[in-house]
């Protein structure tokens, strides 16, 4: 049975969830060509730290592996979960940033895809289309609603534009723990899974691809990349399920 926070606990997310928004916009000032995806790290940590907050996925462990830095840079066709390197950012790349933080105790939890300098109408699209499904899974996050209606108005808002969701990553609920039930998909059937209620709060995270669904794991245990070379792009929210309606939490 997922969680449900308190009023006061969702008041400690929602600094958490700042905190996420401010690196994420302090990444959009950076990001330029010939920045290394290291330096946007090393800014990130920073400005955690700076606030008395704890990167989330710096020591995370998945599989026997460690996760080295504080922040997730994946570029083009890496779908999630790259590896910060000295790798100089090229203009017409796509590269999207994930970042977590533990403020007091709770996480915060987001994603952007940025570009580039310019990039091509194809890249483009996709991101806007990223974003749009992410924001149509966020509006279908209130009371009454059921899992499957955010699942579902996300695969919805990215198969009519072309593109496909990733099937084996998933959102997930969030809370003392960065991963918490239950799982958030990105494809589904509305009216089907768990109500939602007051107080769950959801790391909702869209990733799409520009052509197929199929991703491939790298050796590292991390680095995640489409199967087909195509570009990913990826946007997440901690939202929290209010009385009011969804509330972003990983807002700045
Ligand atoms: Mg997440």
């Amino acid at each position: 049975m997922p969680e449900l926070k308190s009023d006061r606990e969702i008041a400690v997310m929602r600094e958490a969830g700042r905190l996420v928004a401010e690196v994420l916009d302090l990444m959009g000032r950076h990001i330029a060509p010939g920045v290394t995806t290291r330096e946007l790290d090393a800014l990130a940590e920073d400005h955690i730290r700076s606030r008395g907050g704890e990167p989330l996925f710096k020591g995370y462990r998945m599989g026997g592996h460690t996760f080295p830095a504080s922040i997730c840079a994946s570029i083009d066709e890496v779908v999630v979960h790259g590896i910060p390197s000295d790798r100089k950012l090229v203009a017409g790349q796509i590269v999207s940033i994930d970042v977590g933080a533990t403020l007091d105790g709770y996480c915060g939890d987001g994603a952007r895809t940025y570009a580039v300098g310019a990039v091509d109408p194809l890249k483009r699209k996709l991101m806007d289309v990223t974003l749009a499904a992410l924001e149509a899974g966020i509006d279908q996050a209130r009371v009454g609603n059921r899992l499957g209606d955010i699942s579902a108005a996300v695969q919805q808002t990215v198969e009519a534009s072309g593109f496909s969701v990733v099937r084996d990553l998933v959102g997930h609920g969030i809370g003392r723990r960065m991963h918490e039930d239950p799982q958030v998909h990105n494809f589904g059937t509305a009216g089907t899974g768990p109500l939602l209620a007051k107080g769950l709060v959801l790391a909702i995270e869209p990733m799409v691809n520009a052509g197929d669904y199929r991703i491939v794991f790298k050796p590292d245990g991390w680095t995640t990349v489409t199967a087909d070379g195509s570009p990913s792009a990826h946007f997440e929210h901690t939202v929290a399920i209010t009385g009011n309606g969804p509330e972003i939490l990983t807002l700045a």
